[in-house]
C-alpha cells in the first residue's frame, strides 16, 4: 500500500530575521522530531569540525545548507524543506521549492512583506504553490492587523483570510483569539508564554471574554473580528490549494502561541503529493512505480571524502531499500543500498517511502540536480530550471598546474547548483556565473578547503548569460560564427550567450530573430 494522503511536503519561505529558525524548532517540538538532517543553525562544538565551507555559514550565522526535517503528528508525516534565508540565496532555494507541495509564509508582524520573501513567494507562485501565511512576533509592538492582512493582499494579489486575531500586541498582548474554532489561547508565567491554556468559548459574544481579557482589550477584539470577518473572503479551501487565497494565522514563535493552530492547519488544508509535471505525461503519485527527482545535492561535510547526497523527491510508488532505479540521460541503473531515510524514527521503518518522503542518495558524482529516477526508463520530470546568472567572474588559478584540479571542483560545484560554469570558446580563462553574491565566498573557499586549489575571481566583461537554440541548425550556426567571442559552454556543452548587458541581450536577441535567448534552462 503506498500512502501519502498522510504526507505534507513543505517549506518555510521568509526575510531572514522574520523567525523561520525558531518557527521551525517549535514545530519540531509540537510535532515530536523523527530526524534531523543537519540541525536546525547548530550551535557549538557540533559545528566546529566541519569544513572551513561552512565557516562563512558561522562568521554570518546564516544557514547556507539546506535539510530536510520530518516530524509526526496524529497520523500526519510532516516533511520540512528548509530553504537557505539569507538574502544572498541560490539557486538551491528555487529547486527546493520545486520540491515542496506547498508553503508557510512567515512575516515579522512589524515589517510586513519584505524583499526576499516576495522572491519566494513569486517562485511559489510560478508553480502555484498554495501558502499558508503564519504573522509572527505579535508579542512584540507590530503595524495594526487590517494593515498587515491588506499588504498581503495587495502586494502578493493574493485573497486573505484571518483564521486567528491577536488580542493586542507588544505590552498590550492578552492572547489569541481563533475565529474558527471560537477559543481563546492564553499566555501565562511571568514570560507570558504559550503554556497551554485554551479556553473554548461560544463566540465573540461569550461573556467568558470579558472576565478573561481586559475591557479595552476584548471591546477592539469584538469590533475588529467583526470588521474582518465582514471585509475579508470567508476561507475557501479550492482557492487556497490553487493559490489564489491563504490562510492567515497570528502567533509568536518564541512564545509558541500559534505555532499548534500551524500545525493543524497544515494537516488540515496543505495538499498531499499532487501529480508532478513530466514528460510524456504528468506523473499521479498513485502510480506503483516508483519515480523521483533530484532537486539537490550536497556534498559531504567531510572534506576529505567526494561523496555526494543527492535529495531526492519521491514522486510516486513504494520505495524500497536496495530497489534499483535508472537516473534519466545515463542509462545505467543503480542499487540504492543506503539511501537516507529521512522520516525514520526506528530502524526497521527505514526501509520505504512514500509519495512526498524525501530520499538522500549516497553517490560519487553520478546523479545531478535534476535528474529523474524511476524504476523503468522512460519519464522525465519537468521544471526544474538553471537560471541565468546575475553575477559573472572569470576564475585565474594562482598555480597555473592546477587546471585539472579546478576543471574538476568547477564541474563538481556546477552539479550542486552552487555556481554554473561557462567554458569560453575563445581564451583560456572559465567564467563562472552565480545567483548571488555569497556564492561567490563559498565557491574560494571550498576551492582551498575541498580542492586545495587557490584562485582568484576577476571580472569578466560579462553580465549575464543566455542558453540559445534555433529550430534551424544552420541559424544557431550562423549566430554563433558571427559572436564567437562571446560564445562559451555551459558544463553539459549546451551552447550559452555571454552578454555585456541585459540591453544587449535585447539588443542582439532583436538583429536574430530566428535564435531563442533563454534566461532559464530547463533540465
Ligand atoms: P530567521 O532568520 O528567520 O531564521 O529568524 P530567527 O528564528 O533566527 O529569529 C530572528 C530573531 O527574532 C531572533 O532573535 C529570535 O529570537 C527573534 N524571534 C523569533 N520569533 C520571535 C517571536 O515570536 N517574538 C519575538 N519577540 N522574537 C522572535
Amino acid at each position: 500500500m503506498s500512502h501519502f494522503d498522510d504526507r505534507r511536503t513543505f517549506a518555510i519561505i521568509s526575510h531572514p530575521d522574520a523567525g523561520k529558525t525558531t518557527l521551525t524548532e517549535k514545530l519540531l517540538l509540537f510535532g515530536g522530531a523523527i530526524h534531523l538532517a543537519g540541525e536546525v543553525k547548530a550551535r557549538g562544538a557540533a559545528r566546529r569540525a566541519r569544513s572551513d565551507w561552512m565557516k562563512i555559514e558561522q562568521q554570518r550565522g546564516i544557514s547556507v545548507t539546506s535539510s530536510v526535517m520530518t516530524f509526526e503528528r496524529e497520523g500526519i508525516t510532516f516533511n520540512l524543506l528548509d530553504t537557505p534565508g539569507h538574502e544572498d540565496f541560490s539557486e538551491d532555494t528555487y529547486r527546493t521549492l520545486t520540491a515542496v507541495d506547498s508553503a508557510v509564509m512567515v512575516i515579522d508582524v512589524a515589517k510586513g512583506i519584505e524583499s526576499q520573501t516576495r522572491k519566494l513567494f513569486e517562485v511559489c507562485r510560478l508553480r502555484s504553490v498554495p501558502i499558508i501565511t503564519f504573522v509572527n512576533k505579535v508579542d512584540r509592538e507590530g503595524r495594526p492587523v487590517f494593515e498587515t492582512l491588506d499588504e498581503i493582499a495587495e502586494l502578493l494579489a493574493l485573497d486573505v483570510t484571518p483564521m486567528t486575531w491577536p488580542v493586542g500586541m507588544g505590552g498590550e498582548f492578552e492572547g489569541i483569539y481563533d475565529l474558527v474554532g471560537n477559543r481563546l489561547l492564553l499566555p501565562e508565567g511571568p514570560s507570558r508564554e504559550f503554556l497551554g491554556k485554551v479556553v473554548e468559548v461560544s463566540g465573540l459574544d461569550d461573556p467568558k471574554l470579558d472576565e478573561l481579557l481586559s475591557a479595552p482589550g476584548v471591546a477592539k477584539l469584538r469590533e475588529d473580528a467583526e470588521l474582518a470577518m465582514a471585509g475579508y473572503a470567508p476561507f475557501d479551501a479550492e482557492a487556497y490549494r490553487n493559490g489564489d487565497l491563504t490562510p492567515v494565522y497570528f502567533g509568536s514563535a518564541l512564545k509558541e502561541f500559534g505555532v499548534d493552530s500551524l500545525i493543524a492547519a497544515l494537516a488540515e488544508h496543505a495538499p498531499p503529493p499532487r501529480p508532478q509535471p513530466a514528460e510524456p505525461a504528468p506523473v499521479s503519485p498513485a502510480n506503483p512505480e516508483v519515480t523521483g527527482f533530484v532537486f539537490k545535492v550536497q556534498a559531504n561535510m567531510d572534506p576529505n571524502h567526494r561523496d555526494r547526497i543527492a535529495f531526492m523527491r519521491l514522486c510516486s510508488g513504494t520505495f524500497k531499500r536496495g530497489m534499483k532505479l535508472t537516473p534519466s540521460g545515463h542509462g545505467k541503473p543503480i542499487a540504492i543500498h543506503s539511501p537516507i531515510l529521512f522520516f525514520a524514527r526506528e530502524r526497521e521503518l527505514a526501509d520505504e517511502a512514500f509519495p512526498g518522503d524525501i530520499i538522500g542518495i549516497p553517490n560519487h558524482g553520478v546523479l545531478r540536480v535534476g535528474d529523474t529516477l524511476s524504476e523503468r526508463p522512460g519519464v522525465r520530470f519537468t521544471g526544474l530550471p538553471n537560471f541565468a546568472p546575475e553575477i559573472l567572474r572569470r576564475v585565474a588559478l594562482k598555480d597555473p598546474t592546477k587546471t585539472k584540479q579546478l576543471r574538476k571542483a568547477l564541474d563538481d560545484m556546477a552539479e550542486e547548483g552552487v555556481t554554473q560554469v561557462f567554458y569560453p570558446e575563445i581564451g583560456s580563462n572559465w567564467v563562472i556565473g552565480v545567483v548571488g553574491q555569497l556564492q561567490l565566498e563559498v565557491l574560494l573557499s571550498r576551492l582551498e578547503a575541498e580542492y586545495k586549489v587557490g584562485a582568484n575571481l576577476e571580472p569578466a566583461p560579462f553580465e549575464t548569460a543566455r542558453w540559445i537554440s534555433a529550430e534551424d541548425p544552420a541559424e544557431l550556426k550562423t549566430f554563433m560564427d558571427q559572436n564567437r567571442s562571446a560564445m562559451a559552454k555551459d558544463r553539459d556543452d549546451n551552447p550559452v550567450f555571454l552578454a555585456k548587458s541585459a540591453w544587449e541581450v535585447g539588443y542582439i536577441a532583436d538583429r536574430y530573430s530566428k535564435v531563442k535567448f533563454a534566461a532559464t534552462r530547463e533540465r
